[in-house]
């Protein structure tokens, strides 16, 4: 099995370093030709969303990323991932890949609360750390029978799945707690 880790701005080296940990191969995806390879998941690192975007665009991995995503193939958006991955995005007009049926807030915790670390249920998994980092949160569900509730933090949506889309607006990857990469790695070795 071989995932692939956007790797063009962000906290792409953690996520790297806990599938190697997990005994995963994965590629970067860095460039349009990357996209050439084959592979079985799909990982959207945190970072600053909007420097994600323009650098999807300019390199031209916009759509046939899209495309991908439409065709199923597993995709795990953390933090500005779950940003790209947005159908919606309340305080910033500029949708990415609009793929995954929620409404999300960017930097929604507002300053006091830039960062923080708590620890809450995580559907299927039980108790998981979750650390926080001028983190969005989903505001609403777009579509209801399309999309799972994975999270959430004091009423506030932290984690959602459609399909084979996961957006996670904490960042599993800077944690030692395995289990959620490990569950995306099961939908990965399931499609
Ligand atoms: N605040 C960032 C954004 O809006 C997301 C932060 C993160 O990925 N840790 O894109």
């Amino acid at each position: 099995m071989n995932i692939a880790v956007l790797a063009i701005q962000g906290a792409f080296a953690e996520h790297i370093d806990k599938l190697k940990k997990l005994g995963v191969d994965c590629i970067e995806l860095r460039q349009a030709a990357d996209l050439e390879q084959d592979f079985d998941g799909l990982i959207l690192p945190g970072g600053e969303s909007t420097v994600q975007r323009k650098l999807l665009r300019e390199h031209d991995m916009v759509e046939p990323l899209r495309k991908k995503i439409g065709q199923g193939i597993p995709v795990l958006g953390t933090c500005a991932g779950l940003i790209l991955l947005a159908q919606e995005i309340s305080n910033d007009g500029d949708v990415c890949f609009g793929t995954l049926p929620v409404r999300v807030q960017r930097n929604a915790y507002g300053r006091q609360l830039g960062s923080f670390h708590t620890e809450e249920e995580f559907a299927g998994i039980g108790r998981v750390p979750m650390s926080f980092i001028r983190a969005p949160y989903i505001e609403s569900v777009v579509n209801r029978n399309q999309t799972e509730i994975l999270a959430t933090v004091e009423d506030r949506i932290v984690a959602a799945r459609s399909g084979n889309q996961i957006g996670i607006a904490f960042h599993p990857e800077l944690d030692e707690d395995d289990r959620i990469h490990e569950m995306f790695l099961e939908m990965c070795r399931g499609v």
